[in-house]
């Protein structure tokens, strides 16, 4: 049999079959289909305006990685002018993220790109480790993913930029898709297939690969030869996602368009104004600056249930009104630095981390 010829540029072998539209494809059209789509999605959705300095999220991951290549790639191509920078959070997870900044640190060699890391003892005066001896593996992906998030929009606020772009794939909306439909949580929905979030005055955020499948990331990575970290957290993985991610397989299975055709369906609900109406106004924490929706930020209600050795009061109620019953916030325990957005503004918008 002879072999298979692209059937884009027809002179090449083909390689590959792209998971995302069964095209049988050579390598280098690969690599060209995938970039010109983040590119086409950049275009499109008016994500950056030259001059814009942008922090890449930078994990160490496949995602991050692949996602700061393309970025130096794109921009070098088709002259975006953005000056870009890798923002790295330290979790201070041992074994786990002290090993995938290595892969950061090296990273910002190989793409020549300045590197910030900012890390949770530094902000917090608590790593992951700590708080994980505290409270268990049960509750600590929440301390993580509200502390993490925080920690990035600070991190870029340090580094004066104006934008942050995280590694967000087509399979990780479209399983938050999911979530929120199986949730009931019609205020995430309507917003979580946003592919920039941003409010007036606060940094704003968003996923050039809301539309790159992750299988055709992994080839990517792969072929490319890319230098990444590929051990999940040690701690507890997020059970729901999980059970959202392997029905996503599932459906990916039988239909690769399945993952594209959620986003769609997750872009087509829209929220009815008096439901938005009972939604609630977003202010700044009391306590740090950050955005929030009640008096205290999240982050802050954590770290003093946390410093006061009554870890779980930032999740249940119960929980926090025994906090409350044992007296007001002591002046000694350990605060967030107060956060200033970068236009000096408070900020107004918040949105709904993945
Ligand atoms: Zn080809
Ligand atoms: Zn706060």
């Amino acid at each position: 049999m002879p072999p298979k010829i692209c059937v884009l540029c027809e002179k090449s072998k083909a390689m590959v079959k792209r998971p995302k539209t069964g095209q049988i494809v050579c390598r280098d059209c690969f690599f060209y289909v995938f970039e010109t789509e983040v590119h086409n999605t950049i275009v499109q959705s008016k994500l950056f305006n030259p001059g814009d300095r942008v922090a890449i999220g930078a994990s160490g991951g496949k995602d991050s990685t692949v996602l700061a290549y393309v970025m130096k790639t794109l921009n070098e191509r088709y002259q975006y002018g953005l000056e870009l920078f890798l923002l790295s959070i330290d979790e201070g997870i041992t074994g786990y993220r002290d090993d995938s900044l290595e892969t950061v640190k090296r990273n910002q060699e190989q793409y020549d790109m300045p590197l910030k890391i900012l890390s949770y003892d530094e902000l917090y005066g608590w790593t992951m480790d700590a708080i994980v001896s505290q409270v268990g593996r049960k509750n600590n992906c929440t301390f993580c993913g509200v502390f993490r998030r925080q920690a990035l929009d600070r991190g870029a606020a340090m580094l004066g930029v104006d934008h942050i772009v995280t590694g967000h794939n087509a399979d990780d909306i479209a399983e938050t898709v999911l979530m929120n439909i199986m949730r009931g949580d019609i205020a995430r929905l309507g917003r979580c297939t946003a592919i920039c979030t941003q409010g007036e005055d606060t940094i704003r955020r968003s996923k050039p690969f809301k539309y790159a499948y992750e299988k055709e990331i992994v080839m990517y990575a792969h072929f490319k030869k890319l230098d990444y970290f590929s051990t999940e957290c040690i701690y507890s993985p997020d059970a729901y996602r999980g059970h959202a991610r392997a029905f996503l397989k599932d459906l990916e299975a039988a239909r690769p368009s399945a993952i594209i055709d959620i986003i769609h369906s997750g872009e087509a609900f829209e929220v009815r104004e008096e439901i938005k109406a009972t939604q609630k106004i977003q202010q700044t924490c009391q306590r740090c600056g950050y955005m929030s929706s009640n008096t205290l930020c999240k982050a802050c209600t954590l770290l003093e249930g946390l410093e006061r050795g009554m870890a779980n009061s930032g999740i249940t109620d119960k929980a926090r009104k025994k906090l409350d019953a044992a007296g007001p916030t002591p002046d000694n325990i350990r605060t967030i630095p107060f956060f200033k957005p970068p236009s000096g503004s408070p900020a107004v918008t918040i949105d709904v981390p993945l």
